[in-house]
């Protein structure tokens, strides 16, 4: 079985679509089966329908779609079939979306409908091969997940040995991880986080990476890369807390891992002072906080209402940068000590600067 990616445009499929209940669905200038024998029938919502109409014209990603070759240049759809007659009918003049038929559209919305980009798999096998893969694709009513689509588009002695190390209940990957890692073994979210932070390290989508290792023998690099990112993260952070499940470790390997500043002792105090700092909402940016220094991670606190308004009033409604008044809901609220050197999300820390110097404070 060969997988081939290839761009598709909307207008191309469109291109000498037919829907006819003898002589089936075609498109892609007659080259296109899009209803080959063993396809189930067209069952769409209307929703779902405009949805994927609403997508193209947004010009946002659909998901992948496959078609298997027939021929030299002869292919039927393997999957996504529902979303290619959506669009073609569209074009057809078929139906409305938001009251607009793809005729009353204006030319450079049809031209943009037209030139949308598919992202098709084009996959080359046997008959029997491709029955197969319509089922993997379609068991009965059952989503795949993304990684369970990955793993049999790119099945082999690689895939499988990953699995072993990361899709089975009870897997090395959940017994050595499963504190750190969030979905489920089974359903193969820990197998798409470990490649996917292996991936990063070398710069590749996950797709690319499994397709370069799809044919070793074995996916003990995958396996001992992981083990060096939960190694790591264990020795940096030796005391474990629940804010740490799902948090992207192999990223933060990746960035840290030769760093040699980083000292266990004094991130466990610090870890420990960010959790009880109850200006922190968002606890589990505690760690990349402290890797990296961005004070976003942690959502600090912001004033509340009653504490700008008392602020407002101490103040007489003046900025005390500016000297100028101002109405409550033209001023923002600041902290006086930044929270950054000890100063609290509390009334007493609070102040009402004018939106200009609020916005120069911002700039120091
Ligand atoms: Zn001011």
């Amino acid at each position: 079985m060969r997988i081939e990616e290839r761009k598709v445009t909307v207008g191309e499929v469109c291109d000498g679509y037919l829907n006819d209940a003898e002589e089936g669905v075609v498109g892609y200038g007659e080259r296109l089966d899009i209803r080959p024998c063993y396809q189930r029938e067209f069952v769409y919502k209307d929703r779902q329908r405009d949805e994927v109409v609403r997508t193209v014209m947004k010009g946002l990603p659909l998901n992948v779609i496959y078609w298997c070759k027939t021929g030299g240049d002869s292919y039927e759809v393997l999957d996504g079939q529902q979303r290619t007659i959506s669009l073609c009918e569209y074009v057809d003049g078929s139906f409305s979306v938001d009251d607009k038929y793809f005729y009353n559209l204006p030319e450079d919305q049809k031209r943009k409908i037209l030139d949308y980009q598919l992202f098709v798999y084009v996959c080359d096998g046997t008959d029997s091969e491709k029955l197969d893969w319509f089922r993997i694709i379609n068991i009965a009513g059952e989503q795949l997940t993304d990684q369970e689509l990955r793993n049999a588009v790119y099945a082999g002695s690689w895939t499988s040995s990953a699995k072993r190390y990361f899709s089975k209940t009870g897997c090395a990957a959940s017994t050595l991880a499963g504190d750190y890692l969030k979905g489920s073994s089974i359903r193969q979210d820990y197998l798409e986080t470990a490649i996917s932070w292996a991936a990063a390290a070398e710069g590749k989508t996950i797709e690319g990476y499994m397709a370069q290792h799809q044919h070793d023998p074995s996916a003990v690099s995958l396996w001992n890369y992981f083990r060096s990112v939960i190694d790591w993260a264990q020795a940096i952070f030796p005391r474990y807390r629940k804010e740490m499940k799902g948090l992207p470790w192999g990223l933060f390997y990746n960035d840290n891992k030769d760093r040699t500043d980083l000292d266990p002792a004094t991130l466990e105090a610090e870890v420990s002072r960010l959790m009880a700092d109850e200006d922190v909402t968002k606890k589990a940016g505690v760690y990349e906080y402290l890797l990296t220094g961005m004070e976003r991670c942690l959502s600090i606190r912001a004033f509340d209402d009653r504490m700008k308004r008392a602020a407002y009033e101490r103040q007489g409604g003046v900025c005390p940068y500016c000297g100028e008044h101002f109405e409550l809901s033209e001023m923002h609220a600041d902290h006086i000590v930044p929270w950054s050197k000890g100063g609290t999300t509390t009334a007493d820390n609070c102040q009402m600067l004018c939106r200009d110097c609020n916005l120069k404070k911002g700039d120091d």
